[in-house]
C-alpha cells in the first residue's frame, strides 16, 4: 500500500507572511494508506485566513480523491435543488448586461447547477471533470466535454468553480491560471464553506479535505492577489444541504487588468495616497508664489481652508468669501471672512474654490455674480 506523502506550506498563501500555527492536529484514520493522517493549520491574520500547512502533495492528493470515490447519483435532492437554484439566481441577478453565452463549470459533478443553469439562462453549457462516472452522467445529460474542444474555441463567458478553492493548495495561482480558459470581460463564479463569522455556529469546521478556510476578507485579498475584482458577493445557507448546511460564500469575480498583483501595495502606494490629500494646498501655494502682488481671494471658509492654512508656506488670502452667517464678519488668522453675496470682479485678481461639494451651484453663482471665469480657480483643478 502507498504512503501517503505531504508537501509544507508555512507562509500564507494569499499573501506569503508567516502564518500562526494553530494549537491541535486534526487526525483521522484514512483507509486508502492505512495510516493515521495529521493535519496541521495555521492562521494568517493579516488575510483573516486559516491554511493547511501540511497538505498532502499532488501525486498522493490524486491518489487519495481517486480512492474516495463518492457515490453519485443522477437525481436531485429537494435541498440541492433549492440550493443550487440559489447559486444560479446569485449568478444571473449580478451578471449584468454581460453578453453571456457560454459556460464552463470545473468540477461539474452529477451536472445539478448546469442542467439549472441551462433551464434558466439558455446558455450552452460545458464541463471539466475529472471522474469518469460523473462524465458519463454529464455527456448523457446533453452538456459538453470541454477537453474534447478545439483549443481555440476553449474561453468560456462564465466559469463556475463552486466548492473546488477550498481544496487548492495555491488557489491565487488557481485563479491566475483560470484567466486563460476566460473570454475577455468573462466572470468566474466562486461557492466556498463561509468562515467569516465563525462564532455564529453555522460554519463548517475543520477537514481533511479541506486545505483552505476563507472569510470574506481572506476571499477579498485572494482576488487582488490574484488580479480579480469583486462584482457581487452574498453569505447563504440551505437547511439540510449534503454539501453542508452550514454558510456559504459566493463571491461573482472578473478579471482586473488593472491590479498590480500583489496584496502588499507597499508603502509608496500609501505615500501617493496621502499625497493626493496634500497636493492641492501645494498647488495653491506655488500659484500665490508665482503670482506675488496679485490680489488673491478664497471663497468658501470650510474644511479645505483650514487644512491649507494647516500647510502653507505663503498664508492665507486677505479675503475669504463665505455664506455661513456665523461665520460672516470673523477673523481667520488675520484673514477676513465676508459675506460672499457683496462679491464683486474687482474684488480679486485670483479667486479660488475652496469648496468640493456642490460646485455646480458655486458656479453658477459666481457667474451671477460677474465673476469671471480666467480669474477663478477650483480647488481640484489646481493639481
Ligand atoms: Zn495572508
Amino acid at each position: 500500500m502507498q504512503t501517503a506523502t505531504h508537501q509544507c506550506v508555512k507562509n500564507c498563501p494569499i499573501c506569503d507572511n508567516l502564518g500562526s500555527p494553530l494549537r491541535r492536529k486534526l487526525k483521522i484514520y484514512v483507509r486508502a494508506f492505512d495510516g493515521i493522517v495529521a493535519s496541521e493549520f495555521s492562521v494568517c491574520a493579516a488575510c483573516d485566513f486559516a491554511f493547511m500547512v501540511n497538505p498532502f502533495d499532488d501525486e498522493t492528493m490524486a491518489d487519495y480523491y481517486r480512492k474516495n470515490d463518492q457515490i453519485r447519483r443522477d437525481e436531485m435532492s429537494a435541498e440541492e435543488e433549492l440550493h443550487t437554484s440559489n447559486q444560479v439566481r446569485f449568478l444571473s441577478e449580478n451578471m449584468g448586461d454581460r453578453n453571456i453565452e457560454t459556460m464552463l463549470e470545473v468540477g461539474a459533478d452529477n451536472g445539478a447547477f448546469l442542467k439549472i443553469a441551462q433551464k434558466k439562462l439558455g446558455i450552452r453549457c460545458y464541463f471539466d471533470e475529472l471522474n469518469e462516472v460523473a462524465c458519463s452522467i454529464l455527456s448523457a445529460n446533453g452538456f459538453l466535454d470541454a477537453n474534447k474542444m478545439d483549443a481555440k474555441d476553449r474561453r468560456f463567458d462564465v466559469i463556475v468553480v463552486r466548492h473546488v478553492l477550498e481544496h487548492i493548495v495555491f488557489p491565487a495561482h488557481y485563479l491566475e491560471e483560470l484567466k486563460k480558459r476566460m473570454s475577455p470581460g468573462g466572470l468566474v463564479f466562486v461557492e466556498v464553506p463561509d468562515c467569516t463569522s465563525i462564532d455564529m455556529n453555522e460554519t463548517d469546521t475543520f477537514c481533511l479535505e479541506h486545505v483552505n478556510y476563507f472569510s470574506l476578507a481572506s476571499m477579498c485579498r485572494l482576488m487582488n492577489r490574484a488580479g480579480y475584482s469583486i462584482v457581487a458577493y452574498e453569505s447563504s445557507r440551505t437547511e439540510g444541504y449534503g454539501t453542508t448546511s452550514n454558510r456559504v460564500l459566493r463571491i461573482l469575480m472578473e478579471a482586473n487588468p488593472h491590479s498590480k498583483n500583489t496584496c502588499d501595495q507597499g508603502s509608496d502606494a500609501w505615500d501617493n495616497l496621502l499625497n493626493k490629500a496634500l497636493k492641492y494646498y501645494d498647488a495653491i501655494d506655488s500659484l500665490f508664489l508665482k503670482n506675488k502682488g496679485k490680489r488673491t481671494a478664497f471663497y468658501g471658509a470650510g474644511t479645505h481652508t483650514l487644512m491649507f492654512l494647516a500647510n502653507t508656506s505663503v498664508g492665507l488670502p486677505p479675503v475669504i468669501y463665505d455664506k455661513d452667517p456665523k461665520k460672516i464678519g470673523t477673523e481667520l488668522h488675520g484673514s477676513k471672512i465676508v459675506d460672499a453675496e457683496t462679491i464683486t470682479d474687482s474684488d480679486a485678481d485670483i479667486l479660488i474654490v475652496m469648496v468640493t461639494s456642490y460646485k455646480k451651484e458655486v458656479r453658477a453663482f459666481l457667474e451671477q455674480k460677474g465673476i469671471s471665469k480666467e480669474k477663478t480657480y477650483f480647488l481640484t483643478q489646481m493639481a
